[in-house]
Formats: C-alpha cells, sequence, structure tokens
C-alpha cells in the first residue's frame, strides 16, 4: 500500500503544525495533488534543480523540503529564468513539493532540537530563545465498557496523549452507566440490535496537544472495542509547551572555545567555522539556532548566554554581540540545518513503516551550491 500525499503531510503536520508557523510564511503543500500516491519520497533542504532532478532521476513524486518553494513571490513562470525553469520542470514531472519550514523551526522537536542532539547538548532544561506561542491543548473524554480501560488508555499514551511534564499516561477515570440502542444495518460488541442496552462504562479523561489530534483519535478508534467510539473533544485555556525560535542550555561542564569548534567539526561534518570569543576562557551555557541565528542575539544575551552557534552571522550580528559580551561560533546556515532534514527523512521512514506503508523515503545525495 502507498501512502497518499496528504497522508505524508499530515504525518509532517503532526510533527510541525502549520498552525505554528511564522505570520507570512509559505508553508505547507507547494505545488502537487493531495491524492497523488507517492511510492518514493526525497528530502531535501532546499527545494532547488539538483533537489528536482534528483526526484526525477529516482522516480520520486514527492520532494520534501525545509526551505519553501515559494519564498519569494513568482509573477510568472518564464522557463528563461531559473525559478520559473524550476517550477514547470517540476509539474511537468508530476513532482509534489511539500516544505516545513518556520513551522519546523519553531517546533519542541524542530530544526535546533535536533541541531543540539546531534551536537550531543544536554536538552531537558533547554528553554527556547524568542517564544513565538505555545501548543494548543484538547481535553479527550471517552467512554469505555469497563475492562478494556488499560488497554485504551495504553493507545491513547503511546499516540501523544496524557503526557504531563515528565509524567505519561496521565488520565482520570470514573464509573457510570452508558446507553445505546443498536440501529439497523449495525454489529455492536455488546447489545442487541432494536433494544435498549445499559453498559457499565468508564469515563476515561486526559490532555493532549492538538497537533496530536489525529494520531490519538487514530489510535482511540483502533483500541475501542465498539463499532462506534463515544468521545468529546474539548479545547483548552491551559498554556501548552512553548514553541519558538532557538534554545538556549547549560552544559554539565563549561568547555573551551577549542573544544566547542571541534564539537561542531565532529558533529556537523563541517569545515568552515568562524568564530568570536568575547574573551572568556571557557563556556557553559549555550544559545542554538539552526539556520540563521542573528535577529536572535540580544535573546541569547538577555538570557545570559555565553555563546551562541548558528550560521549567517554578519558583521554588524558581530558587532552587536560584541556589545553583549557574547561570542559567537558561525557553523554555517545549511550545517546547523542538515540534522533537521536528517530527522525529516528518518521520522518519515518511521511513520509510514508503522502506519503499514510501502512509501520509501530517501534523502538527497546531489549537492546544490556550497560555501568553500
Ligand atoms: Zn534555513
Amino acid at each position: 500500500m502507498l501512502a497518499t500525499v496528504n497522508k505524508i503531510t499530515s504525518y509532517l503536520e503532526e510533527l510541525a503544525p502549520l498552525s505554528i508557523a511564522l505570520p507570512g510564511d509559505p508553508v505547507g503543500l507547494q505545488l502537487g495533488r493531495p491524492g497523488a500516491e507517492v511510492s518514493r519520497a526525497l528530502v531535501a533542504l532546499d527545494p532547488d534543480q539538483s533537489a528536482v532532478d534528483e526526484a526525477a532521476s529516482i522516480g520520486a513524486e514527492l520532494l520534501v523540503t525545509h526551505h519553501p518553494l515559494f519564498y519569494h513571490k513568482l509573477t510568472s513562470i518564464n522557463e528563461s529564468f531559473p525559478e520559473g525553469a524550476l517550477v514547470a520542470g517540476a509539474i511537468r514531472n508530476k513532482l509534489n513539493i511539500y516544505s516545513a519550514h518556520s513551522n519546523y523551526d519553531v517546533s519542541p522537536q524542530g530544526v535546533t532540537y535536533q541541531l543540539a542532539k546531534t551536537m550531543d547538548l544536554p536538552l531537558e532544561n533547554a528553554v527556547v530563545l524568542e517564544a513565538a506561542g505555545s501548543e494548543q491543548l484538547l481535553k479527550l473524554v471517552v467512554f469505555i465498557p469497563a475492562g478494556h480501560e488499560d488497554n485504551i488508555r495504553n493507545a491513547l499514551a503511546a499516540a501523544g496523549a496524557g503526557q504531563i511534564g515528565r509524567y505519561s499516561h496521565c488520565t482520570f477515570q470514573t464509573g457510570g452507566t452508558g446507553t445505546f440502542m443498536p440501529g439497523e444495518g449495525t454489529s455492536p460488541f455488546i447489545g442487541t440490535g432494536g433494544q435498549l442496552e445499559k453498559v457499565d462504562e468508564l469515563r476515561l479523561e486526559t490532555i493532549l496537544p492538538a497537533a496530536r489530534r489525529a494520531a490519538v483519535i487514530e489510535a482511540l478508534n483502533e483500541a475501542h472495542p465498539y463499532e462506534e467510539a463515544a468521545y468529546d473533544l474539548y479545547p483548552l485555556e491551559l498554556e501548552g509547551k512553548a514553541v519558538g525560535l532557538g534554545l538556549l542550555l547549560d552544559l554539565p561542564g563549561p568547555l573551551s572555545l577549542q573544544e566547542l569548534l571541534q564539537k561542531c567539526r565532529d558533529r556537523l561534518d563541517v569545515n568552515n567555522l568562524r568564530c568570536w570569543n568575547a574573551g572568556k576562557d571557557s563556556f557553559k551555557r549555550i544559545a542554538l539556532c539552526g539556520g540563521s541565528g542573528g535577529s536572535l542575539i540580544r535573546h541569547a544575551a538577555g538570557l545570559e548566554a555565553d555563546i551562541f552557534i548558528s550560521g549567517d552571522f554578519r558583521y554588524h550580528d558581530l558587532k552587536e554581540a560584541e556589545g553583549h559580551g557574547l561570542a559567537l561560533i558561525d557553523a554555517g546556515h545549511d550545517a546547523t540545518e542538515k540534522p533537521g532534514v536528517d530527522h525529516l527523512r528518518q521520522y518519515l521512514e518511521r511513520k509510514l513503516q508503522a502506519g503499514g506503508y510501502g512509501t520509501e523515503v530517501c534523502l538527497q545525495t546531489s549537492a546544490g551550491a556550497k560555501w568553500s
């Protein structure tokens, strides 16, 4: 069985909901048909000509990228120009293109989280550098025939419900009597058609992030013994986990600038590093942002970071950091986002396998333009 573009994008949006994208960012399906079947998907940082060519050469029907295709407004699709030729070629090859950009930047398991994981930095007490909002939370109430509650609780927890801080499987249950009358054409788990049934049931309540809604309801319907599971979903006023750009974390012990630079070389497979040492011998509080972190310098300084590791720092960013006494390492825009791109491939492969789909997920192997 092959997944459709729509199925694959629903998996991506569990990880990076479109609702948390920064205002005006053109995220989501850039080009294509949601119902198209996908035998192979290619994951890349950029929707550039090298990625579109590689998708065609391996027979991929879907290209998943971090950077959006329509970041700058197109006024024509004229093949005399590179961007027109790119879009026209993708349409001719029936290539679907989907981008998870700022929604993946600010997602709790997003680009910077993956960068920190790849660099083996401690994430337990990490906080965002610049908050962009918080996860929306929902309350789920489901009615379960007595004896099936543990099975359903476990299925809901595995799908992402019932997590409060570091506690999982958080629910509340109370007993009562459920009633129903099976109608024509039903095959009820309990009861007989046309007769009112009264059943000992449990009301099980739990909490979930709105982004997990589809996965949790799918798990509920699979685990519930009834033909028609009865449940309610309520929006909550509670603030969920903060989402935002960049992360701040504390190392267990201080590292020297040389040790941090070596970590970048080893873990991010990058040789072209630029740095500025603010005159400190060692660094313990690290600010981190995959991509371009220049706009977050004041946030990193405000949170008393010793050093900020990101990409694309400009001369004026350096001067701003100097004013704050904040050291900088520029490890490159692409190198600091590569862990996030690798994770997209692994994540999709895992979800598709678990869903029973035969769709293959590949990572781009050809290279577009790179600084040397
Ligand atoms: Zn980027």
